[in-house]
């Protein structure tokens, strides 16, 4: 057989075999190409043959050797380009939709509890013109102890044992420092200081389930003239109807705290038994939700406010204990471990 019959059948059969290739096989194109167009292929065997012909007869095949390979080189890739059309083809076939099937539920979170209380409390005091002010979780002893009536060998101290940085820097105990950071600022020309901050504050961690080494708090702070005990029970009978129901009252008991004189704490009518007793209340019919006071004038004092002119009040409460009373909560732990189970429910 000469070169010339060679090369086209070489031709024909390559372009049978390609059109035999199935979408699915389509790895076999590529190798189909490689044994005839590769460098050790079908074309460049034919093509040594070349040298062993006349020399007139020389050109023409080798013209015709070219020609064959533009030939193929064109077929592979259009049926390369159909192959890949097919697949994608078979793909979206294999891939179709089935509208019927039940679609996959997409769990929503939801903000945590505390915080939903935590933004409820300021909700409601925003309604009544105070300022929600942002503090620091590492304070100075000085602000956190010594502006809040507790010199350095005050043993109410012991009560707010605390994690310490150095000796004179701590993890707040409370978030009363950004109160006295405040009433350092304010200007009494612009009306009277009222003020919340809430925030995340620590303590030595006591063995029971009520308490932790860390928690939240919102403590507030009105300072101007003639601010009285009328106002502060006012204040706090306001807040708890607002968050326990409209049919609470509170009672305030004598208490002590260092930065307030006098001090209360302050107690809610049962919100689950209305008063007659029950488990909430421990039979009493009362329930403890905060402490607050008038603010002690020597604190007025250290912010450099005449105690003589004015006169304010704070009060301090836990988002946790709000949330354990008000869900029936038994265990503390439950707020901070992000168990979805728990937090869940107060969607
Ligand atoms: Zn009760």
């Amino acid at each position: 057989m000469d070169l010339q019959t060679q090369l086209e059948e070489l031709r024909m059969s390559t372009q049978d075999q390609l059109q035999a290739i199935k979408a699915e096989n389509a790895k076999e194109l590529q190798e189909l190409r490689v044994k005839v167009l590769g460098k050790k292929g079908s074309l460049t065997e034919l093509l040594k043959g070349l040298k062993d012909l006349p020399k007139e007869l020389r050109p023409v095949v080798g013209k015709q050797v070219n020609e064959v390979r533009d030939v193929l080189t064109k077929a592979f890739e259009e049926q390369s380009k159909i192959l890949a059309e097919a697949q994608i083809q078979a793909q979206l076939e294999s891939e179709s939709l089935d509208v019927t099937l039940p679609g996959r539920q997409i769990s929503i979170g939801n903000r945590h509890v505390l915080n939903q209380i935590t933004e409820e409390i300021e909700d409601i005091f925003l309604g009544m013109g105070y300022q929600v002010v942002d503090g620091y979780e590492v304070e100075q002893d000085y602000y956190n102890f010594e502006r809040m009536n507790l010199p350095k060998d005050h043993p109410a101290r012991d009560m707010q044992d605390t994690f310490y940085i150095s000796e004179d820097i701590l993890l707040r105990t409370h978030t009363s420092p950004v109160q006295a950071r405040t009433l350092d600022k304010h200007d009494f020309s612009k009306g009277p200081l009222k003020m919340i901050s809430p925030g995340r504050v620590f303590r030595r961690d006591t063995d029971d389930a009520t308490h932790s080494h860390q928690f939240h708090q919102i403590e507030g702070l009105v300072v101007g003239k003639n601010i009285s005990m009328g106002d502060l029970k006012g204040t706090l009978e306001l807040i708890s109807k607002k968050m326990f129901g409209e049919d609470r009252k509170i009672r305030l008991r004598p208490s002590y705290f260092p930065f307030t004189e006098p001090s209360v704490e302050v107690d809610v009518s049962c919100f689950k038994c209305g008063g007659k007793g029950c488990n909430v209340c421990k039979k009493t019919g009362w329930i403890e939700i905060l402490g607050a006071g008038m603010v002690h004038p020597s604190v007025l004092e250290m912010s450099g406010v005449d105690s003589e002119e004015y006169s304010g009040f704070a009060f301090g409460l836990g988002q946790e204990r709000i949330a354990m009373l008000r869900y029936g909560i038994n265990d503390i732990r439950g707020f901070y471990q992000g168990d979805s189970r728990f937090t869940e429910q107060f969607k």
